[in-house]
């Protein structure tokens, strides 16, 4: 018999670029889809499946979720904290996929990203675990990249740099980028001829950004012309929570321990990119290996890594979030030692936050699961 899907939050960022993933692989052919909403209930359901439902049902309904086999969620974490627990206490025994982050370091879930720990993710599944949410978007990205170096013991510490697009923020934080963008033209537009000099457009565009009306409900400080040194809540020990989740949910994924964990910390940076996450790493290896070696290793890993040559012409074709945007490709590239010492690596990274760093992880749980 077809496993009865929920799918909530598939309007978002993440949901629709889930929703385009399946469609593109036949995947709604595989299992009665049921579509939820918490905005447009009653509403009619844009997509035309063969097994799914005509009008949208509400995804706070706790009597219609508990009829479902499964519930894959692309809401957010107001939602996954409202309803998950409600759901539980219900009775309901179901698979709950989940992109947002707040299950990710309980217990009883696991964090997936197949091409690392599938053997853990079927494991878990014949163990009874019920609920698997998929890992912070850099931290997807970072493994994939770096998945031979993890899988062969060879890092002993990494340092990090991020440059994380706008659309990591969700709709409203993009929305608000183009926003910022049409804000800044129309002045600029005003402002023809002022525009000889560079140095008064730079005048020009830097007041206006500082304008009272220059919208910034979601990014708190102008991003465009801007890069903001914060994502996400404040630490007590001086780090951000996106920094904090690189080494805590890396280690979780590899089920290393507090005793033997890799240590990973570093700096996460929104940059006005519209999508893509950029990675830079400053590597100490366990153990000098020279740098084909190295290559091979990482290359070896999985089908989505690529080896982007060091030079300044491969780097600035295809070490680029333009280049990745829409595809599963995870390039690495400026792929060097540093002058610190033969065990000193250099690397850059990017991927498409919102496939392999999002929605991927959870389409291929959910082909697992039916
Ligand atoms: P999002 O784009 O803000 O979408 C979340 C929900 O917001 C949608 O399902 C929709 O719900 C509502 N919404 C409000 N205004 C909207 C608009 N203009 N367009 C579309 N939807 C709108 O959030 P997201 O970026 O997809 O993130 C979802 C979850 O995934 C979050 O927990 C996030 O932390 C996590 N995540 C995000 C990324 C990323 O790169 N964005 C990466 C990894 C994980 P209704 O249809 O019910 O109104």
């Amino acid at each position: 018999m077809k496993k009865k899907v929920g799918l909530v939050g598939w309007r978002g960022m993440v949901g629709s670029v889930l929703l385009k993933r399946m469609i593109k692989k036949k995947d709604f052919n595989k299992f009665i889809s049921i579509f939820f909403s918490t905005s447009e209930v009653g509403k009619k359901n844009p997509f035309n499946f063969s097994y799914s439902n005509k009008i949208l049902k509400d995804a706070y309904n706790i009597e219609e979720l508990k009829e479902l086999d499964i519930i894959i969620t692309c809401q957010g974490s107001a939602y996954t904290n409202k309803i998950y627990p409600l759901l539980r206490f219900s009775g309901w025994s179901g698979y709950w996929i989940d992109a947002a982050s707040d299950l990710r370091m309980k217990k009883d879930s696991l964090i997936i990203l197949d091409p690392i720990n599938k053997k853990n993710i079927i494991n878990s599944i014949n163990n009874g675990i019920k609920t698997f949410v998929g890992g912070n978007c850099t931290v997807s990205l970072m493994m994939l990249a770096l998945g031979g170096l993890f899988k062969n013991n060879l890092i002993e510490w990494i340092s990090f740099s991020t440059y994380q697009a706008a659309s990591g923020g969700g709709s409203g934080y993009i929305l608000e980028l183009l926003k910022q963008m049409k804000y800044l033209n129309k002045s600029l537009l005003n402002n023809l001829k002022n525009l000889e000099s560079i140095l008064n457009v730079e005048k020009i565009l830097t007041k206006i950004t500082k304008n009272d009306s220059f919208p910034t409900n979601f990014s708190i400080v102008p991003l465009i012309i801007n890069l903001i040194p914060w994502i996400d809540s404040s630490l007590k020990n001086g780090q951000s929570k996106e920094e904090w989740k690189m080494e805590s949910e890396t280690n979780k994924i590899l089920c290393r321990s507090n005793t033997n964990k890799i240590l990973i910390d570093g700096t996460c940076v929104r940059v006005n990119s519209l999508r893509c996450h950029s990675q830079s790493f400053l590597i100490k290896l366990k153990k000098n290996i020279n740098l084909n070696e190295i290559e091979k290793i990482i290359s070896n890993h999985n089908k989505w890594v690529r080896i982007i040559p060091n030079n300044k012409e491969f780097s600035m074709k295809k070490l680029t979030p333009l280049s990745v945007t829409g595809t599963l490709n995870i390039p690495i590239g400026r792929i060097r030692k540093l002058s610190l010492g033969p065990k000193y690596l250099s690397a850059f990274s990017i991927g498409d936050q919102l496939l392999w760093g999002a929605a991927e992880p959870l389409r291929r749980m959910l082909k697992f699961l039916i």
